[in-house]
């Protein structure tokens, strides 16, 4: 037999398949191996076994051992890495490495064993312990306390007992040791809230109509609060019943544990975790816990959506618009296509859940596309948080220079004095967003990036948000000299300070990548909250999305427009849904819930759609605009980065490309409608000079996409890179 194996290396010229003789009937697709390559020993995955080979027996390798028993992928996932390697351009390797924890790669993490130590079965503990030694003191403790517990775990006894007395019994034959797989759980401390609930009838219409369909993709169009949760987990419920497996994916890490809960009550250990903010231990075990069949339900963000289960039957993507769906870092996927793909090689449903669908989401519910459904009132008939705006320029006119408006200060007055929690908005992190000369207007830049530096309190340094570059915090000004520094743009940690200020006695939490640096970080800061150890909880995009407080009666959005300004076609979508979701945090319980939405364009569209929360009125706005512009969902947006340390190699470079694809674009003129090549938003990021050819291509047209690739992708060099996206969310 022989074997087409894949080898663990990143590189575009191993990115083949070699073949490999197998030595016995253990070696299946899928099954990970080692086999010698060049001079060394590497890992490498087995995608398909054949009983002939092309070449000639002496030339052909042995493969030299088979790691695992089971083969690590299904057929399935070996199938989906193909898609992978199509549609998001990366070699074999890199999409292998989303199927895999990177842990389990090299063997960095294996199973966990421990050690057990009891009586042997046919002892007579009487006679033993009177046959004894009177010296043998601690022997006999051991054997008493063995008699009472029964199997104890051997290290605490070792060192309670000593090693001797435990080793000595052992070899006498009065005891034996046995060695156990100790599984490594993430979140063993999280209760279990097992209320049930009975489906209200549009919550079972839903359900229904999710299994009722001949479409592969549903859409829950649903406000906050309407029960959408209750609908996945009554989904998930029938799946399960019927011996599938189903995967559930949520866009923040943040909101595993509050999701885990509720799956843990229901469903125990069926449900298992998968997210990068686990050890690596937990990782590796709940992956093979739902390799092996022990879990049937995968949980997480984004990369959940690789889980390695077998007869998948329900994928659910909460929040289904949030733009953590498509990665960020290369391989560059789109969950919602690869969801779609598992979804139709199973036969499986996908059910995208949200309260404000992505424009194209939305677009091909109506078209017909998706079975449409709707959930348009909350579970408890409590109307959606009134918002009212706030107009900061008559506020800053009025010489208000706090970061709050006077309405918000009213309502917080009034909502910190009954006891209620309230919650605040503002997407910066840090204290101030610049640093700047009140002499010379000097901006503090970074010295690899073209970007102004953010000025954070806590390490009393300057930070650049991009490559994460620390520097001293100035004295005086880098450029003339003068002491006179002006902070610019306020961040969380700036608005818990004033908050204190206002409110001594408050108790104040701040969420924000700073704060949720370490392991379950954003677990304890949500937890404290819900407890209602806090009265504010200040923080970034992190608090908007799913969390459900019940004693938030007020919610401060403080810079609506901040994302409305971006030059990315995507931005009044962004603003739209962030707004929607972070309204939707205040009143979702007994007390009636308020929004004060601060801005400085008070007409905005965008911002009068949201406040009404109109959705649907947003979209066809929105979607007309995408039309007359050409923009997606009627294009896609292909972009060559081009990036390099030198200005002029790179520069060189982008212009071979963009004269290379100018072929292309003269051949199918009708199907571009626009071609440019130009200097990237952000210019220079860690040390890089940074261009791009912008295309967008009005048909959906993948072979002239892989065409677009092919000829772009041969002028990667070591010293300048070629990459290629299609409308990805972040065009910085
Ligand atoms: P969504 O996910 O749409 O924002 P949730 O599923 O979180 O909404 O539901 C909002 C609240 O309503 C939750 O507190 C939930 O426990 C409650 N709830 C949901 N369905 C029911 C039901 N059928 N009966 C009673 N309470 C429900
Ligand atoms: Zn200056
Ligand atoms: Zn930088």
């Amino acid at each position: 037999m022989f074997a087409d194996v894949i080898v663990d290396i990143n590189n575009v010229e191993v990115d083949k398949i070699f073949e490999y003789s197998c030595f016995g009937s253990t070696v299946q697709a899928g099954s990970r191996v080692v086999v010698p390559f060049g001079s060394k020993v590497i890992e490498g995955i087995v995608i398909k076994t054949k009983e002939k080979s092309n070449y000639s027996p002496d030339k052909i390798k042995p493969i030299l051992r088979v790691l695992e028993d089971i083969p690590a992928l299904t057929e399935e996932t070996l199938e989906l890495m193909e898609y992978v390697c199509k549609t998001c351009y990366v070699t074999r390797a890199a999409a292998l490495r989303l199927f895999l924890p990177s842990e389990m790669r090299k063997g960095k993490v294996k199973d966990h064993f421990v050690r057990y130590i009891n009586l042997t079965d046919d002892i007579n503990v009487e006679e033993v312990l009177l046959s004894m030694r009177k010296s043998a003191v601690k022997q006999k403790e051991l054997i008493e306390y063995l008699k009472e517990k029964g199997k104890s775990l051997c290290t605490p006894l070792s060192d309670r007992f000593g090693a001797s007395a435990l080793n000595t019994i052992v070899k006498k034959g009065y005891a034996q040791i046995t060695k156990e797989k100790y599984l490594r759980s993430p979140y063993k401390d999280l209760s279990t809230d097992k209320k049930s609930v009975s489906l209200t009838p549009k919550q079972l219409l839903a359900v229904n109509s999710v299994v009722n369909t001949d479409k592969t993709v549903s859409l829950i169009f649903g406000v906050t609060g309407s029960g959408k949760t209750e609908v996945y987990l009554n989904l998930i419920n029938k799946t399960i019943n019927a011996g599938k497996t189903a995967i559930m994916l949520v866009p923040e890490i943040a909101l595993t544990p509050q999701m885990l809960k509720q799956l843990r009550a229901r469903f125990g250990d069926n449900a298992a975790i998968l997210h990068s903010g686990l050890s690596a231990g937990e990782r590796f075990d709940e992956w093979w816990r739902l390799r092996n069949g022990e879990a049937r339900i995968a949980i997480g963000a984004r990369s959940a959506i690789f889980a390695p289960v077998e007869n998948l039957g329900l994928i659910i993507i909460d929040e289904e618009h949030d733009g953590s769906y498509t990665s960020e870092s290369s391989p560059r996927y789109s969950t919602i296509d690869v969801a779609k793909f598992r979804a139709q090689k199973n036969g499986a449903k996908l059910v995208l859940g949200s309260a404000t669908p992505s424009v194209e989401s939305y677009l091909n519910a109506i078209d017909g596309e998706y079975n449409l459904i709707e959930l348009p009132d909350r579970i408890n008939k409590k109307p959606l948080p009134e918002v009212e705006i706030a107009d900061m320029r008559k506020e800053v006119r009025r010489g208000n220079n706090t970061p709050f408006s006077s309405i918000l200060k009213v309502e917080l007055d009034e909502c910190l004095k009954n006891g209620n929690q309230a919650i605040i908005f503002l997407n910066q992190r840090g204290y101030s967003k610049t640093v700047i000369c009140t002499e010379c207007g000097h901006v503090q830049k970074c010295d690899s990036c073209d970007v102004s530096l953010t000025y954070h309190r806590e390490d009393d340094a300057l930070l650049c948000h991009y490559c994460g570059a620390k520097y001293k915090m100035i004295t005086a000004c880098t450029e003339c000299g003068s002491p006179y520094i002006r902070y610019g743009g306020t961040g969380t940690e700036r608005v818990v300070d004033e908050l204190q200020k206002l409110y001594p006695k408050a108790r104040i939490l701040r969420m924000d990548r700073d704060t949720t640096q370490n392991k379950e970080g954003h677990f304890k800061i949500l937890s404290q909250f819900a407890n209602r150890e806090a009265d504010i909880l200040v923080g970034t995009q992190m608090i908007a999305k799913g969390h459900d407080f019940p004693f938030v009666t007020l919610v401060g959005i403080l810079d609506a427009d901040m994302s409305l300004h971006f030059s990315d076609y995507r931005s009044g979508e962004r603003t739209f849904q962030l707004l929607t979701q972070v309204a939707g945090r205040s009143g979702r319980a007994e007390n009636a819930g308020k929004v004060v939405l601060q801005t400085y364009s008070p007409d905005n569209p965008v911002l009068r759609y949201a406040i009404k929360y109109d959705y649907i009125n947003f979209f066809k706005q929105e979607i007309s605009v995408r039309k007359a512009t050409a923009f997606p969902p009627f294009t896609d947006v292909v972009r060559i980065l081009i990036s390099g340390e030198d200005d002029e190699k790179t520069l060189a470079v982008t212009k071979a490309v963009y004269e290379d694809l100018s072929i292309i674009y003269n051949l199918n003129r009708d199907k571009f409608r626009f071609f440019g090549c130009m200097k990237a938003p952000l210019k220079r990021l860690q040390n890089k000079f940074r261009y791009q050819v912008l295309m967008r291509i009005t048909a959906k047209d993948r072979e002239l996409l892989d065409e677009i690739f092919e000829r772009a992708d041969k002028y990667k060099t070591r010293a300048v890179s070629v990459f290629m996206e299609v409308n990805s969310n972040n065009l910085t």
